[in-house]
């Protein structure tokens, strides 16, 4: 059989020990089929190692484990313990985060810069979280003198939670952290191209003291784990970060199994539009933090690019000379802004969308090829006269892909910006005040970002209006997503 923990040499020389198991009840443990499946190193397509795959029997393990830490103990607990273990599993983080961000760069091909960002985003999200555990308070509600009564806000039990591969572990702390903040246990299916980091901080979360069963990872694919999560009857509340097919599949299966609870975090094509009074400095280096951030694969990332007439030619000369400018290539590199596509079909699925591009006859301003032949990379791509009618301006492609638009007036900038099936992001470039809060309270977006892009903080709460998602993460919003509301009335 697979061993359950294999010693691996990251890019940079160091050597660790990865858990390849499934991680139920605090232990890792192998599947009950022996099922593993090839992790790939998406810079040069060599095997990392095998992870066990969860089917069916060891999702329902997975889910007793959860149910029974839930009634037994962190449902119970004084909040502010539960705190001091989200405390605990920070300052673990903090202690091994080159080692979590080196695998983060290693399994998912972004540059190591960007996985040092997303790791300190953790560790700051679980501090976050930790200090909610103890400050979700309910309230007296005065009825008139013959009642006392008072509202209190309780757990919803066993969670499910499926994550993506763009940011493997930036998205299990925004799914983790309010979950057990509240009080819930989760069991969390990572996406089957980055299982690896996940599975890290779970033998973290185990040294940090977190009790058996309140997280259990099931490494796993969408249509065996995914869906005997979503279906499961003991699971009480599902949330999901990825498509927005899927996510429409998976809201389906949640209520005819046994109307879970649901939130989604799902796609966008969101705007990214510059003023002619902007500051263009700026405003080019958002859109390149825009649409290049995470080599592209960002839910909200700037994909379509509307440039106010007056500056249209300079703002893309100036976004065509920095996207070539960017350096792409091995993570680890110093200097390197942009490193691999997570996957080979992401990579297929972009060069696709190049040659759909092309054929509806817009034009190609740089990049829009794979470069070198080993590792999945892409030349950051910039489409110009692109019109609304084309498929690479409404579809989400996820990946370092710009099509750009021309205006004349901002209420013609809004329409465009709004005509979409998405709503998660935008963003306004402008030094006009009245320009940037019109085109803000008229923009249909969870995040408006002005004068900034892809700029988040724990603190703000991120959704998406529209086929963009269901109830939002972050923020004092997400124990929304994690608490019920219960009502006591007492007659005297
Ligand atoms: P996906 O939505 O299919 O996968 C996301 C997660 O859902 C993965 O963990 C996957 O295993 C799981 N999943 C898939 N099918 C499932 C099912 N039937 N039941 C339960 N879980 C299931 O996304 P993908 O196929 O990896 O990527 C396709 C496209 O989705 C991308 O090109 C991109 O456009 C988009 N995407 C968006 C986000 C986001 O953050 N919004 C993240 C990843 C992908």
């Amino acid at each position: 059989h697979y061993p359950l923990s294999k010693s691996i040499t990251l890019p940079n020389g160091k050597v660790y020990e990865q858990p390849t198991g499934l991680f139920i009840n605090g232990e890792f443990v192998a599947s009950q089929q022996h099922k593993t499946f090839e992790v790939i190193n998406p810079s040069n397509e060599d095997e990392i190692c095998h992870v066990y795959e969860a089917r069916t029997e060891d999702v329902d393990a997975a889910v007793d484990a959860a149910y029974n830490a839930f009634h037994s103990e962190w449902s119970k607990m004084d909040p502010s313990i539960r705190g001091e273990h989200l405390m605990k599993l920070a300052e673990l983080m903090e202690k091994n985060k080159d080692t979590l961000a080196a695998i983060e760069s290693m399994d998912n091909g972004k540059a190591l810069f960007m996985a040092e960002i997303d790791v300190k985003l953790v560790i700051n999200y679980l501090k976050y979280c930790a200090g909610w555990a103890d400050k979700l308070f309910g309230k007296v509600v005065d009825t008139g003198s013959n009642y006392f009564n008072y509202i209190k806000r309780e757990p919803i039990g066993v969670c499910g939670q499926i994550i993506p591969w763009n940011f493997p572990l930036l998205m299990w702390s925004w799914k983790v952290g309010p979950a057990l903040a509240a009080g819930n246990t989760i069991v969390l299916k990572t996406a089957e191209s980055t299982p690896l980091s996940a599975l890290y901080a779970a033998k973290l979360a185990k040294e940090a003291g977190i009790p058996d069963g309140v997280i259990n990872i099931v490494s796993g694919f969408g249509k065996i784990t995914g869906e005997a999560i979503s279906t499961h009857p003991k699971i009480k509340k599902l949330a999901f970060t990825g498509s927005t097919a899927t996510g429409k599949h998976i809201m389906k299966a949640a209520a005819e199994s046994n109307l879970k609870k649901v939130t989604l975090e799902l796609g966008g094509k969101s705007p990214n539009i510059v003023f002619n009074d902007a500051d263009i400095k700026k405003a080019v280096n958002n859109l390149i933090l825009g649409i290049f951030f995470n080599s592209g694969e960002v839910c909200c990332a700037g994909s379509r690019v509307f440039i106010q007439e007056g500056v249209y030619d300079q703002v893309l000369e100036e976004f065509k000379i920095a996207a070539e400018a960017l350096k792409v290539g091995n993570p680890f590199e110093e200097g390197v802004f942009q490193g691999a596509q997570t996957s080979q079909q992401q990579l297929t699925k972009i060069l696709g969308y190049v040659e759909s591009g092309k054929d509806e006859g817009a034009t190609l301003v740089t990049g829009g090829e794979r470069l070198g032949d080993k590792g999945y990379f892409v030349k950051p791509t910039i489409f110009a006269d692109v019109k609304p009618n084309m498929k690479i301006y409404s579809e989400e492609i996820f990946g370092p892909f710009a099509v750009v638009t021309k205006f004349k007036t901002a209420d013609e900038a809004i329409a465009m910006a709004n005509d979409s099936e998405y709503g998660l992001a935008a963003g306004i470039h402008t030094t006009s005040l009245d320009t940037a809060t019109y085109v803000a309270n008229n923009l249909e977006a969870g995040t408006v970002w002005i004068n900034t892009y892809n700029d988040f903080h724990h603190n703000m709460p991120f959704g998406g209006f529209k086929q963009s998602g269901i109830g939002r993460e972050m923020g004092e919003a997400a124990f929304e997503n994690y608490t019920q509301w219960k009502t006591v009335r007492i007659a005297i």
